[in-house]
């Protein structure tokens, strides 16, 4: 995330620390959350998302091979049947008391088309750069990690940050569906187009995307620069720096008015070595700041100034799949939605102003983003670009704050939920953001009239 710091850092807030009174930040240091068993009583394994907030007991775990064995398995298995990738989503889409199939099996680039990839869904996105690569090739674009499997990436409209791209799905130009009737569907723009539209983006609602045909790009050689500046210089650069930069984001850091930026260029420049991420130690060092200083915002603001304020620029050079997703060390929990692009800067200001005025425990970076519209129905850009803005929480503190403070913020400046991060939206209100909605719903109903890919979490986002 802000990969700029290095040990003294932690090193300098320790010694704030210890000179006024490391026994505070030892007593507010918060425990470790309760781990369901790892097992239940009718001996079933315990199944947990990335940040643990959602977890389940499968009866059965289905790890098909192949397409067939995958529609094979829709048409017999006990519902719900619930697919899963890499389990990163923070929303309830994933578990299940019936069967929990992992497409992990089912990876890897089938063949080419020219300059479009035909790539099978299980694959992370991690594999598939060195595999793009190897023909000069590379995604157009990534998220912040790229531990996520194809289809869950997919599933729920992930996206990196960049004017010029879309959402990962946007770039996919025709796709496979196995649905629960055994069949499986080749559709795209002209053949079962209504089926294209619904599941490109359809929260392993519809039934299992087993392939799709993926645009690629020339694997671009990318500069990366970083550097933190007051937030006040941020905002009022950003639109700037979003028409300027191939990619460019930022990171606002509540309780300190500063902002870390980033942007990716394409450059001639050679490679430099890999240098190793220090986020951790910079979401240490704000966590301290936060344990020990949370009592006073003016005491924490300074503190962080006199720390942080000086942090050099990182510069990096490297192949794109390299250089835009980088590791997230430390876990959280997280809100994001997507806004109509007037309205992001100024929600980003509430969300800071209401951080800091009602949930002095949070630490975390405020991070900003902007992606390209597309058509797909359950898109959150369907329409037109938007401006994300993603509130993050540590993993061991209290994330209902998010539901209660921060997404009214958004809602009333017209956002839509990201469908892999917590809100608390329902099919009431989800309706009415998206134009099609009774158009996904009719195709889902079609296809599962049964229900039987819906869990319980599901059934009341879409109404069922
Ligand atoms: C540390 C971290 C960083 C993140 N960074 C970003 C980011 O930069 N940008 C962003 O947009 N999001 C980001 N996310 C969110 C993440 O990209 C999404 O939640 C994504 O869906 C996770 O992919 P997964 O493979 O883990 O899918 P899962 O969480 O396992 O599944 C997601 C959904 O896809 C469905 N699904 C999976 N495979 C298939 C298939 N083959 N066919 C049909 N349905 C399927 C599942 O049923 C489920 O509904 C991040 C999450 C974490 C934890």
């Amino acid at each position: 995330m802000i990969s700029r710091r290095n040990a003294l850092l932690v090193g300098a807030a320790g010694v704030v620390v210890a000179g006024t009174g490391g026994v505070f930040l030892a007593t507010r240091e918060k425990p470790e959350p309760a781990s369901p068993p790892s097992v239940n009583p009718q001996g079933r394994m315990l199944w947990r998302n990335w940040s643990g907030i959602e977890s389940a007991y499968p009866a059965v775990r289905s790890a098909p091979k192949t397409e067939a064995q995958v529609a094979q398995t829709l048409k017999t298995a006990a519902a719900p049947i619930r697919p899963v990738g890499a389990g990163h989503s923070f929303t309830g889409l994933v578990p299940t008391s019936g069967t929990l199939m992992t497409l992990d099996q089912v990876a890897g680039i089938d063949r080419w088309e020219g300059d479009e990839a035909v790539v099978w869904t299980g694959t992370r996105l991690g594999a598939l750069g060195p595999a793009l690569a190897a023909r000069g090739r590379a995604m157009p674009n990534l998220p912040d990690i790229n531990k996520q499997s194809l289809g869950g990436a997919i599933g729920t409209g992930t996206h990196g940050t960049g004017t010029a791209f879309k959402a990962i799905h946007g770039d996919i130009t025709a796709l496979r569906l196995a649905t629960v009737g055994g069949e499986i569907l080749d559709c795209d723009a002209t053949h079962n187009t209504d089926i294209f539209n619904a599941a490109r983006v359809s929260l392993g609602g519809l039934g299992v995307i087993t392939q799709v045909r993926l645009k690629t790009a020339p694997n671009p050689r990318l500069h990366r620069h970083v550097w933190l500046e007051p937030l006040e210089q941020t905002l009022a650069q950003a639109e700037t720096r979003w028409a300027k930069h191939r990619n460019y984001e930022f990171y606002a850091v509540p309780f300190t008015d500063l902002a870390a930026n980033i942007t990716h260029d394409e450059t001639t420049l050679p490679a430099t070595p890999p240098g190793a991420s220090s986020d951790d130690a910079f979401l240490e060092a704000l966590k301290q700041l936060r344990n020990l200083l949370g009592f006073s915002t003016p005491l924490r603001k300074a503190a962080a100034k006199a720390l942080l304020g000086s942090t050099k620029p990182e510069e990096a050079v490297g192949e794109g799949w390299k250089l835009l997703s980088t590791e997230r060390p430390v876990r959280f929990n997280e809100l994001e939605f997507h806004l109509p692009l007037q309205t992001p800067l100024t929600a980003l200001k509430e969300v800071v102003a209401a951080l800091e005025t009602h949930r002095k425990d949070v630490f975390f970076p405020i991070e900003a983003r902007r992606i390209a519209g597309d058509d797909a129905w359950l898109s959150p850009f369907n329409g037109g670009p938007r401006g994300s803005v993603a509130v993050h929480c540590h993993y061991k503190d209290d994330y209902k704050f998010l539901f209660e403070l921060i997404q009214p913020i958004f809602l009333a400046h017209g956002g839509r939920p990201h469908w892999g991060k917590l809100h608390s939206l329902k099919a009431p209100q989800l309706s009415r953001l998206y134009p099609d909605w009774a158009a996904f719903q009719d195709v889902r109903r079609r296809l599962d009239p049964q229900g039987k890919m819906l869990n319980s979490y599901l059934r009341e986002l879409f109404g069922a």
